[in-house]
């Protein structure tokens, strides 16, 4: 808040008049290619000194005098630019690694959070202090969403040490009225979506100080009814289904064909925010790895930075329940073309000279974007979009500060200046050639701290990534002796690095009621699928499973919901084709047997064939209404006995089957010669 600003111009002044404590600690960078960011060029061979925090002398390296007791990183020839800030992100979520170190190690030198907690203030505390490393923190009070019943009121009961406000999607016209009048008396600096009641035209009039994704925009480009006053349980069906019905006709539509239909009125929008000194947040990376979980679920998994995401976050893909995959449902085909009208507004807000500042929206644990390595991303994009490096650079650096001094009244980093807080990576080749060449940093400067290559290695080293990739399910079976029992399933990811099943060494299971009485030694383990099953006596209580295994130091979890009992049919096998016991003389036999009826729902048959010993050798299904199948040549060997069964399911899909029953092994021979 602005209340603060003279008190930190006084600090400044000391600090650039060089009236700091002696003990703060010199840094000199020497020997450094310059890219001061206060305009496109390099400086060559220059050398900059860094008390505390802070820059406090540039020259030429043969010019400076570098204090005795000062530590020398010696630049060899690479490149000193400022840090990076991504200026919408959450730190909310729980993370395999701390977040903080995952900004660090990507150059990230300030973050701000768009969805505040007090916590957040603590954090940013101890890290000025010294006490915890990460990068500088700025943070938005708790969003305010707009449908609560106080909105305006809640501007005032935001807590002191907040640097500005979020405002959500579902204000009334009203209501958006009087909480910017009271942020604005408040001198609070307003960030928000475009709530649907309101629109640009509403957040113009306003003055809301910037906008906080590049998409909201989009709604600009379609007529709805903003006067509908819905709740907001009731906007998301409306936009919706305005959405698609706005949209489908552009489906078939090429890039060129979707350019021009919105060309136009993109421009007219973008007019709109001409000299309005409203800053508009990009989060397009956001859109590209949509479109990833959407069409290529198991592409976005196996992406190296995948690794560093929640468990429980790879599950919910695994299992089509991730919030993007539930938003677009049957509504696919959207995703792309949101995204190229997305890259179409950055690039006519680009033109249009609007100020610009990055955003990735990194970090809530339920959207797959990873700390510090998406702001890589974020630039790239732009980078594809009509900015030049230095431009891109820009917005994550100079136009952060900005920012930065829009919400409390200081400008100080984003750029290689006296007094500026000494924010910096160091790259080996040139980044105003190329922004990728920021990834491979050499080493940052965060917060007063240096950390060399090796310390922001470590910080990310794949290693100290303390999950076990895990999936689990339990499931409510009734059995051909018509008894019910309960299975779980616990299965590990391929990408485990450790023997199965040996280096598994605990199991355990916490059900609706507590711990179960399971260990290891109570699952059997089926190398076909690495999975660990185990068989309880009853049908499983109605609630969470959640499973958990360890490997030395790592750990592992998921969880599952038995949400519904349902006692399905098991077969009668009396019209099972072959008959238990007879012999079989063609190599490629048929197998059928009969349906069943479950209730009104749908049900799911898979055919499973075991050989002598009792190992399946073959299995076909989880499909629907399927009462046949013909085992393809080679499978069954001439004179063997085998047994064969079946599954029937209510889900197509493993992770989201709840019941299921099985018919009793019924057994049959191959003939000596088969025909
Ligand atoms: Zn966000």
């Amino acid at each position: 808040m602005k209340l603060f600003i003279s008190f930190w111009i006084i600090i400044l002044s000391i600090l650039i008049a060089g009236g700091c404590s002696d003990s703060e600690e010199i840094i000199a960078f020497k020997n450094v290619n310059l890219v001061p960011m206060t305009e496109e060029k390099i400086i060559a061979n220059q050398s900059v000194l860094v008390k505390g925090d802070r820059i406090y002398r540039i020259g030429k390296s043969d010019k400076i005098k570098i204090p005795q007791k000062a530590k020398v990183i010696d630049g060899k020839g690479a490149y000193l630019m400022p840090g990076l800030a991504d200026m919408h992100v959450h730190l909310t979520g729980e993370w395999p690694l701390p977040q903080l170190d995952l900004y660090l190690a990507n150059g990230v030198t300030t973050v701000r959070d768009l969805d505040g907690r007090d916590f957040m203030l603590h954090w940013r505390q101890e890290i000025k202090q010294g006490k915890r490393i990460g990068p500088t923190i700025y943070a938005a009070g708790p969003i305010i969403r707009g449908y609560e019943n106080n909105a305006p009121e809640l501007v005032v009961k935001q807590k002191s040490g907040y640097d500005c406000l979020k405002l959500y999607a579902y204000f009334s016209k009203d209501d958006y009225k009087k909480t910017m009048k009271i942020a604005k008396t408040q001198n609070f600096y307003t960030v928000g979506h475009l709530p649907f009641a309101v629109g640009l035209d509403g957040i113009i009039a306003e003055r809301m100080n910037e906008i906080a994704h590049i998409e909201e925009l989009i709604w600009e480009l379609i007529d709805f009814d903003r006067n509908k006053y819905l709740s907001a349980k009731e906007w998301i069906p409306y936009l919706k289904q305005v959405f698609s019905q706005h949209y489908k006709p552009s489906l078939h539509l090429e890039f060129q064909g979707i350019k021009n239909e919105y060309l136009q009125r993109i421009i007219a929008v973008v007019k709109k925010l001409e000299s309005k000194n409203i800053w508009v947040n990009t989060t397009l990376y956001l859109d590209q790895i949509i479109i990833q979980k959407l069409f290529e679920p198991e592409k976005f998994i196996a992406h190296t930075t995948s690794a560093y995401l929640p468990q429980k976050y790879i599950n919910s893909i695994l299992q089509g329940k991730e919030k993007h995959q539930l938003q677009f449902k049957a509504g696919e085909d959207l995703a792309p073309v949101k995204y190229e009208i997305d890259k179409m507004i950055l690039i006519e807000l680009h033109k249009a000279d609007i100020p610009i500042v990055l955003g990735t929206d990194a970090g809530t644990g339920k959207m797959g974007i990873v700390p510090g390595f998406s702001i890589h991303n974020e630039l790239r994009i732009l980078t594809e979009n009509g900015f030049s490096p230095y431009e891109a650079i820009v917005t994550a650096t100079v136009n952060a500060s900005r920012v930065v001094e829009a919400m409390i009244g200081r400008d100080d980093f984003g750029s290689i200046e006296i007094g500026k807080r000494a924010d910096f990576i160091l790259v080996l080749k040139n980044p105003l050639d190329d922004v990728s060449n920021i990834k491979d940093g050499h080493g940052v400067m965060a917060a007063g701290k240096w950390y060399g290559i090796k310390e922001t290695q470590k910080m990310i080293d794949p290693a100290l990534l303390p999950t076990i990739p895990v999936v689990g399910g339990v499931v409510n079976v009734r059995t051909a002796k018509d008894e019910f029992i309960t299975v779980i399933d616990i299965i590990i990811g391929k990408s485990f690095s450790g023997k199965l099943p040996d280096d598994i060494e605990t199991i355990s299971v916490i059900g609706p009621q507590g711990v179960l009485p399971l260990r290891k030694e109570n699952f059997t383990f089926w190398p076909t699928a690495d999975d660990f099953y185990a068989v309880i006596p009853g049908s499983p209580k109605v609630g969470t499973y959640t499973f958990t295994v360890t490997s030395g130091k790592r750990e592992g979890s998921a969880s599952d919901t038995q949400s519904s009992l349902l006692p399905i049919p098991v077969p009668g096998i009396s019209t099972f084709s072959p008959a238990d016991g007879e012999i079989l003389r063609s190599k490629t036999p048929t197998f059928s047997w009969s349906a069943v009826v479950h209730f009104n729902n749908p049900v799911f048959y898979l055919f499973q064939i075991y050989d002598s010993e009792g190992e399946q050798i073959y299995r076909r299904g989880r499909n629907q209404g399927m009462t046949s199948h013909t085992v393809p040549a080679g499978i069954l060997k001439p004179g063997e006995d085998y047994r064969w069964r079946i599954r029937v399911s209510d889900s197509g899909h493993w992770m989201e089957e709840q019941n299921r029953s099985h018919t009793k092994r019924l057994s049959f021979k191959m003939a000596q010669t088969l025909e």
